[in-house]
């Protein structure tokens, strides 16, 4: 094994990345279901992503902050390499949610090259609420542009948020 187990009283840090392009209660659920196993989670907002998104990071961290404040949530922003930012948050864990097999051969391939680059840290893949299973924040984000309700998508800070960002 090349990882010993972690002596019983370290703190187990799990990372869930992702653009959180806005947070959804999918995600919610995600880090809701990672505080079983792990002692704290950080939130971890991409900052490189190739994608145009519609909320800045800043605006992004503040959502995720109203959205899952917890003690034990912690929320930031990140650039580069994910196992850079992992090993330096002293986490032994990245948390990735898994909706249907359409994520699949992605994450499949981003845990292996993780592992590839860092063989400390482990994927760790969860399984939403079934009702949340559909949810994506692009779907939120193209619904709610042409004025669909999606309250029972996302947090009230979310909502209001999309509301202002497309009342532009
Ligand atoms: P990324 O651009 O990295 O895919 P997202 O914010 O879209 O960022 O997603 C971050 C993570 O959250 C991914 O692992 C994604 O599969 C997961 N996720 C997104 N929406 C849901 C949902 N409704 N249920 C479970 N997991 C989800």
């Amino acid at each position: 094994m090349s990882a010993p187990p972690a002596p019983p009283s370290a703190s187990r840090v799990a990372v869930y990345p992702g653009s959180f392009d806005p947070i959804t209660r999918g995600h919610a659920d995600i880090v809701e279901r990672s505080l079983r196993f792990a002692d704290r989670v950080i939130v971890a907002v991409a900052v490189n992503a190739a994608k145009q998104p519609l909320f800045s990071v800043e605006e992004r961290l503040a959502l995720i902050r109203r959205a899952v404040s917890h003690p034990s949530v912690e929320v930031r922003s990140f650039d580069g390499l994910l196992v850079d930012f992992a090993r330096r948050a002293g986490a032994t864990m990245i948390v990735r949610g898994l909706r249907a097999v359409s994520d699949f051969e992605y994450e499949f391939q981003m845990a292996l090259m993780n592992r590839n680059l860092e063989p400390a840290l482990e994927t760790v893949f969860l399984v939403p609420a079934l009702d949340l299973t559909y949810l994506s924040s692009s779907l939120v984000r193209e619904v709610a542009r042409h004025g669909g309700d999606v309250s029972q998508l996302v947090h009230s800070a979310v909502l209001q948020a999309l509301r202002d960002k497309f009342a532009k």
